[in-house]
Order: structure tokens, then C-alpha cells, then sequence
């Protein structure tokens, strides 16, 4: 069976009940990449953040089955528990709590919820800090405020090293290649292939062919106007580096 299965989603922003999903259609498998592409506009995050339950967002038609069970019903905690991870677009500032004790309380909590016991903090330390490496980062880093003055690559490790720290079946990357120089992005792409394995699946979102010279796709999606208008595999990339999105949605 698929790890996810959306089936004709429909969804309205909440608020003024303006239809931005139209009919999206996905299936994932265990182990596989998935890369949505598309304009900006297209609905690629909005997409996303139906899956994770985000409230600015209203669910009208379609189904989405996680792992045999269905996703709408769930709250976004149970979602995040059930393993859905989604990184942000724009991470959120989080003033006075540092980077470990964040890491640290949002593990357990999720540790707890499973029935399984906490971590104290050496243990914890000595749990994380293998991570820091796949992301490249320094230790001193664990001691900064959450987010707060980190640069747009720190901002995308920190997203890894969540990540890597919750671990999840389905990881949801949206734009975390947006605003890397190539160093940072080689890191983080380098960081997303060493959590994968043959279970774990990534839908990555991305508006750009870069991202894909680092991380290989097993198929490729195009959105538009709150569709997947086509399918491929990676060398549907190609196509769109050559010809841009209008030769696809032409077609
Ligand atoms: P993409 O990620 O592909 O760039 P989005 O999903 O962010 O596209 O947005 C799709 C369309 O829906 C855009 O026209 C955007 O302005 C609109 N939209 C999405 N969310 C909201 C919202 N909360 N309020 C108003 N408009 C929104
Ligand atoms: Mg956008
Ligand atoms: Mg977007």
C-alpha cells in the first residue's frame, strides 16, 4: 500500500472560501522522492500545508489516506505523530529559548506521546549531537535562540536538524532551497540524502531545477492552478530547464 494517497483534494482558504486546490491527485511510495514544481502561485504550498493541517486552510472534497488511515481526520499534532514532518517556508523566531532545550522539549514530547520515555539532557546531547554533523553544524550553535538571527542557510539546517531529530516518514520540504548560496544548499541537499532510507519518503517543493541536481528525484510533479498537470521522471526537469513551465502547461 502507498505511504500517501490524495485522491481529487479540494481545498478553500478559510477565510474568504476562495478555492485554490482544485482536484490534486499524488501517490507516494515508501522510499521514494517526490519533487513538486510549478510557478509561483501554483498552489505548491498551500498543498502542503492542507497535508499538516495548517487552519488558514479549509479541506472541501478528496481524500488523503497516511499510512492506511485517513489524514483529514487527524489533528495536525496527530499528523506530525502519525510521521508527517513539514519544514516551513518561513520558520518562526522564538525569542528567549535556545536551540537545544527546543529540540530537546519537542523530542520528548513526541517520545511521550508514543509511550516511550524522555531523555534527560545528557542523553539528549549525546542524541543530537551525531546530528549536528550531518548538517554541518557547530556545536554553539545548539546554544542560539531559535531562529533568531540565524541566516537563510542556518534557518534551512535548523529545518534538517529538526528533522533529522523527529525523524518522520514523510518529510515535507517547502522551498528549502530558496535563498542558498550553493555551499549552503550542497549541505542541506547532502543532509536530506543521508536521512533518507528505504522507508522514508520526501516531497519536496521547490520552485527551481538546482535543488534536483542534489537531490534525484524519483518522479517529478508539475502544479498549476491547484493541479499536478503532469508527471514525470527526473528528466521532465531537464525539460523545463530548456523550455520553461509554459511548454508543460501547453502541452
Ligand atoms: P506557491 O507555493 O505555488 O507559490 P501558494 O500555495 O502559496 O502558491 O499560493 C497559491 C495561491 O493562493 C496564490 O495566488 C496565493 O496568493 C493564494 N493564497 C494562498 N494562501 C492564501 C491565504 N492564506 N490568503 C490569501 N491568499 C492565499
Ligand atoms: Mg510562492
Ligand atoms: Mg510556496
Amino acid at each position: 500500500t502507498p505511504l500517501l494517497e490524495v485522491k481529487g483534494l479540494t481545498a478553500v482558504i478559510s477565510e474568504t472560501k476562495q478555492e485554490i486546490l482544485k482536484g490534486v491527485d499524488l501517490v507516494v511510495h515508501h522510499g521514494e522522492i517526490h519533487a513538486i514544481m510549478g510557478k509561483n502561485g501554483s498552489g505548491k504550498s498551500t498543498f502542503s500545508k492542507v497535508l499538516v493541517g495548517h487552519p488558514d486552510y479549509e479541506v472541501t472534497g478528496g481524500s488523503v489516506v497516511f499510512k492506511g488511515e485517513n489524514l483529514l481526520d487527524m489533528e495536525p499534532e496527530e499528523r506530525s505523530l502519525a510521521g508527517l514532518f513539514m519544514s516551513f517556508q518561513s520558520p518562526v523566531e522564538i525569542p528567549g529559548v535556545n536551540n537545544i532545550d527546543f529540540l530537546h522539549m519537542a523530542y520528548n514530547a513526541r517520545r511521550k506521546k508514543l509511550g516511550e520515555p524522555e531523555l534527560g539532557p545528557l542523553e539528549f546531547y549525546a542524541y543530537i549531537y551525531p546530528k549536528l554533523e550531518l548538517v554541518n553544524m557547530k556545536t554553539d550553535f545548539l546554544n542560539r535562540n531559535v531562529n533568531e538571527g540565524f541566516s537563510g542557510g542556518e534557518r534551512k539546517r535548523n529545518e534538517i536538524l529538526q528533522l533529522a531529530v523527529l525523524g518522520a516518514d514523510l518529510a515535507i520540504l517547502d522551498e528549502i532551497d530558496s535563498g542558498l548560496d550553493v555551499d549552503a544548499l550542497r549541505d542541506v541537499a547532502k543532509a536530506v540524502n543521508g536521512l533518507l532510507t528505504p522507508k522514508n519518503s520526501v516531497l519536496m517543493i521547490t520552485h527551481y531545477r538546482r535543488l534536483l541536481e542534489f537531490i534525484k528525484p524519483t518522479f517529478i510533479h508539475i502544479m498549476e492552478n491547484g493541479r499536478i498537470i503532469k508527471t514525470g521522471d527526473s528528466s521532465l526537469a531537464q525539460v523545463l530547464e530548456e523550455k520553461g513551465y509554459s511548454a508543460i502547461s501547453a502541452a
